[in-house]
């Protein structure tokens, strides 16, 4: 089956065209390190992980770009309340850079433990505000912005198929606005270009044709995803929640300056939901990965919990799924450990895996599918070289995976101290002679600079 995605913008399973012969251009919002990633947000990074590799394993090459929102991103999406990223550096006790740097570190390393694969590019919207400037100035020639007394705004008004993407009831909402929006003409307007407040310095500020000031929270997607996939590229994604206000507006400002809709396919992933509450970092207490590590969790067992649901439904997180994910991956890990070395791919398993996870990433039944093949009656080695294959897009290194500390039984260890004394006695028919009763018990030995290691026979 060819790969069919979901696309929020038309709201139907299309079937997957790249726009370009070379690469398949994939740009996914990035954190706010204002704070640690939750486990909530970790999902929705998850699910662009899986896309980017079921992308790879139809044989595309993928550029996937992740922005690092290090300023702008206002506390309220009417852009009004505060800079998430100053609010953030005021309750660390140090400066915006420093929390920005820290909790870019501390994201490369969640994702790099989930075995998220490492975007092609990573950019900084602090590193781009040339970019945005310019990429509000030609928003400006073309006449879709206005000013008030905090800023440069776009002026939604102008554009004709404004909030289609989130089929927003235009007239519903200025019917139902309330008092304050301020300046703003509209309650869609939003900000492009924010003043520094008057009688205060900020951390994060840049000259700018209109005044000091600092980008709006959307300006930075629209001018970084040009820069490093143009104007029109395939791949869009985020979590549900940028629907309605982050991606629509990143959408009006590529529209009114390079007229494209900015992406092909734009992919939304649900949410995590902790008792059936949606998890929010500004709502305060939340779970990060390593509070799941600090009760003892594997990382990949969270990855594998992910699994257990289409990325276009909700997930609640519970500790009895945590568990029971975390059971099933150990079983999943112990059995390829023993089916030893790899033997044959079976083209017709991979053929039916590839029909699940092109069906818009149907992860749910491509692990079933998993489950179903180790029931199978291939042999051990066969089912672990197609195994190897699924897990190109599954994540979970399967392959490397061995038991950690493997109890070998004491009559074991004897023969092999036994085996050590012959050896140093140069008595070599003995020490074969042991190694070869071992190997009857099902054991090996390995020597090794440091002496013998001992495991379990493969297969
Ligand atoms: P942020 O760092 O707040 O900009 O969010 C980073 C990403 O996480 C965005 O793509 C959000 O849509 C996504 N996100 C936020 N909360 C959740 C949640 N509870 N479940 C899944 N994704 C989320
Ligand atoms: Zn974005």
């Amino acid at each position: 089956m060819k790969l069919r995605l979901y696309d929020t913008y038309t709201r139907s399973l299309r079937e997957f065209e790249p726009l370009r012969s070379d690469y398949v251009g994939m740009y996914a919002c990035g954190p706010t390190v204002y704070d640690y990633a939750h486990i909530g947000n970790l999902r929705t990074y998850l699910f662009e992980d899986f896309l980017r590799r079921t992308l790879e394993f139809n044989g595309y090459t993928v550029k996937h770009v992740v922005n690092i929102t290090d300023v702008g991103h206002l506390t309220s999406d009417a852009d009004t309340g505060e800079d998430k990223m100053e609010k953030g550096a005021r309750k660390a006790g140090k400066t915006a850079w420093e929390i920005a740097e820290m909790y870019t570190q501390a994201f490369k390393e969640d994702i790099r433990r989930l075995n998220i694969k490492e975007p092609t590019i990573w950019c900084k919207a602090t590193d781009h505000i040339k970019e945005q400037i310019e990429f509000i100035q030609c928003i400006e020639r073309k006449g879709f912005t206005y000013r008030t007394s905090d800023g440069i705004y776009f002026d939604t008004s102008k554009l004709k198929n404004y909030g289609y993407l989130a089929r927003l009831d235009i007239d519903g909402l200025q019917a139902g606005a309330r008092v304050d929006v301020g300046e703003k003409k509209s309650p869609t307007d939003f900000a492009l270009w924010k003043f520094s407040p008057k009688d205060q310095k900020r951390q994060m500020e840049w000259e700018s044709p209109w005044g000091i000031g600092f980008p709006g929270w959307h300006i930075e997607c629209s001018a970084m995803s040009v820069r490093y996939l143009g104007e029109y590229f395939d791949i869009h994604c985020g979590g549900e929640d940028h629907i309605n206000v982050h991606h629509t507006n990143e959408i009006a400002q590529t529209e009114a300056c390079y007229g494209t809709r900015l992406a092909n396919f734009w992919l939304h992933g649900h949410f995590l939901q902790l008792d059936a509450e949606k998890m929010s970092k500004s709502a305060g207490e939340f779970l990060r990965l390593q509070s799941l590590i600090d009760r003892g969790y594997d990382p990949l067992a969270y990855r594998f919990f992910c699994m257990s649901a289409h990325y276009r439904a909700k997930l609640n997180f519970t500790w009895e799924s945590l568990d029971s994910a975390a059971y099933s991956l150990d079983r999943l890990r112990n059995l390829v450990y023993e089916w030893g070395e790899p033997g044959t791919v079976h083209q017709d398993w991979v053929e039916r895996f590839r029909d699940e996870v092109n069906d818009d990433l149907n992860l749910p039944r491509a692990v079933a599918l998993t489950w179903e093949l180790t029931k199978s009656d291939l042999s051990p080695a066969d089912k672990k070289a197609t195994i190897l294959i699924f897990d190109q897009v599954l994540g979970l290194s399967l392959g490397d995976w061995e038991p950690k500390e493997e109890v070998i039984p004491p009559q074991v260890l004897e023969l092999v101290e036994k085996r050590q004394q012959a050896r140093q006695q140069r008595n070599w028919p003995e020490a074969d002679a042991l190694r070869a009763k071992v190997g009857e018990l099902g054991y090996e030995i390995e020597d090794t600079p440091q002496g013998p290691k001992v495991k379990r026979k493969k297969g």
